[in-house]
């Protein structure tokens, strides 16, 4: 069915696009539902495809906007949903998401994961995210610290965001065949960041974790930090140079950028 479609279209799927079509209906519900979206809400979708997502989202919610980056599958969503979808041909992170309290849904290109979610934490109008995502990545976001998935993007994320882990979705319910698991992550938005916010947290967060197995005061200063800052730093914030970053809590992070701004 989707093989005929992408035929029909004359789109070969793209590695690099993500182009893996999830056809699982209970796959599909079970992504739906963990977002808890109600009828008023305002919903985003990221890379809609076909509109597999698309379909079932419209059976709750009303409100939807799509941003796809293939234009073939734009014209096919306007025959398909017609002035039921608001649709956006774009890269999603060239796109100004319109509109407050947005309820963002996704089953995301891994090829852009990474981007998507640094682009996703520096919006300001996103009440909750839920995005397919490959299963380790999706980890790596949820992960605590002291746990080897814990790192710089677990904690730029945690700034601005609680993370959940939903159902996980095998490489056969998609079109083509995916040859990873994949697992819903969910992003609550906080009103504000968890700690207080300095510009330079998330530099001090990829300086500490620049080298992991290194310590922390190490792995600062092999990161250009000088060692007059570094030391004034730690000294502010109560943090011990010995340890290693990933035994750090973001509250910790916060402190510790705030020291290097002080
Ligand atoms: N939502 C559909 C589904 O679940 O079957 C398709 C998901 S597929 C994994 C990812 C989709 O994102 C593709 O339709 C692809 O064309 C689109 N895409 C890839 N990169 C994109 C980008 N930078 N901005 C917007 N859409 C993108």
């Amino acid at each position: 069915m989707i093989k005929n479609k992408l035929k029909s279209l004359n789109v070969r799927p793209q590695k690099s696009k993500g182009q893996n079509f999830l056809y699982d209906l209970e796959a599909i519900r079970s992504i739906v539902s963990f977002g808890e979206p109600t009828a008023d809400d305002k919903i985003v979708e990221i890379g809609p495809g076909l509109g597999a997502l698309t379909a079932e989202l419209l059976n709750v919610v009303h409100d939807i906007t799509v941003i796809e980056i293939e234009e073939e599958f734009c014209n096919e969503l306007k025959v398909k949903f017609g002035e039921r979808v608001k649709i956006i041909n774009q890269d999603v992170t060239n796109v100004d998401i319109p509109g407050e309290d947005i309820l963002l849904y996704g089953n995301l290109p891994y090829s852009r994961s990474s981007d998507i979610i640094q682009w996703v934490i520096k919006l300001k109008n996103i009440k909750r995210a839920v995005f397919l995502l490959q299963k380790e990545f999706s980890e790596r976001i949820a992960a605590s610290p002291g746990t080897k998935a814990y790192g710089s993007l677990t904690v730029a994320v945690s700034l601005w965001c609680k993370a959940t882990l939903g159902p996980i979705v095998t490489g056969d319910k998609f079109h083509p065949k995916a040859n990873v698991r994949s697992q819903v992550l969910r992003l609550d938005f906080f009103k504000e960041p968890k700690v207080s916010f300095t510009p330079n947290f998330e530099r001090v967060v990829r300086g500490s974790f620049n080298q992991r197995r290194k310590k922390l005061f190490n792995s600062l200063l092999s990161s250009g930090f000088l060692r007059e800052e570094i030391e004034h730093a730690l000294k502010f914030s109560g943090i011990d140079g010995g340890r290693r970053a990933e035994t750090l809590t973001t509250e910790e992070f916060g402190r510790l950028a705030e020291g290097f701004a002080k």
